[in-house]
């Protein structure tokens, strides 16, 4: 099974129509229909680390200030105890814990909801250890490796260039506007990922300012780190929805395999 990483972007784009949504529509396409998903979402930061492991888990509407069609979106897709399970069993370098309080974020939902829209594909979470460093993050991702074979779909969904804090707010309905250093960083994430040199990738604090800006906190590259740990020697790697929009996010986005 190939892996993803998605940039989501605005929650917007659960609703809308543009070219991103096309974007996750084609790629969907493009791959065998999966037996189940493994979501690592930008917005699941814990102490630790937690899967999913609900039978059914309840759509979480986490944010705010958008209009009420958004809190009305439902993505019933179930859960998958038994992948849960699996999961906590192939991760040896932590302890970890099954959760039945979480369920699906927007970071999973809305992206998810336009890849498969009937909800059919059972869908877990992992959450991303708030306290633990870009290192270890790609190690205990790739112990999870082998679910690819099981036809599970590993999608980590953030942005590899997300500052809010520096949005151009008067460019949201433009996409491809990006600002100078935005560019920049988003040209040197690309060469690393496509060049597989990974390392340079989970040393993104010392990759200058221009990273720095792109990634004021990590919780939307580090799941980056995740799809990038589960690549084969020799795999290939493929980009879309490859655009900054709002000048300070990208929402380039990643397929392997
Ligand atoms: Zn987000």
């Amino acid at each position: 099974m190939p892996v993803l990483f998605l940039g989501h972007g605005s929650p917007m784009n659960a609703i809308e129509e543009n070219e991103f949504v096309s974007g996750f529509r084609n790629i969907a396409k493009s791959i065998p229909k999966p037996n189940a998903i493994l979501c690592v979402s930008a917005h699941w930061e814990t102490k630790g680390t937690f899967v999913t492991a609900m039978e059914n888990p309840s759509t979480i509407h986490d944010f705010g200030g958008f209009p009420k069609e958004l809190f009305d979106v439902q993505y019933p897709a179930p859960g998958s105890p038994e992948l849960a399970k699996a999961t906590k069993k192939l991760i040896k370098n932590t302890d970890v814990s099954l959760d039945d309080k979480w369920g699906l974020d927007h970071g999973a939902w809305s992206v998810i909801k336009h890849l498969y829209p009937n909800a059919d594909v059972p869908v877990i979470q992992l959450s991303l250890d708030y306290s633990q460093s870009p290192q270890y993050h790609y190690e205990l991702a790739q112990q999870i490796k082998s679910l690819r074979e099981k036809g599970v779909l590993v999608i980590g969904s953030g942005n590899m260039v997300h500052n809010l804090r520096m949005v151009a707010w008067d460019k949201l309905n433009a996409p491809g506007y990006g600002f100078d250093w935005a560019i920049e960083a988003s040209e040197k994430m690309k060469k690393f990922i496509l060049d597989g040199d990974h390392k340079q990738l989970i040393n993104f604090r010392s990759q200058g300012i221009a990273f720095d800006l792109a990634i004021p906190t990590p919780e939307h590259y580090l799941p980056l780190l995740y799809s990038l740990a589960l690549k084969e020697e020799g795999e290939q790697v493929s980009l879309f929805n490859d655009k900054p929009v709002a000048g300070s996010l990208t929402m380039t986005s990643v397929k392997i395999g």
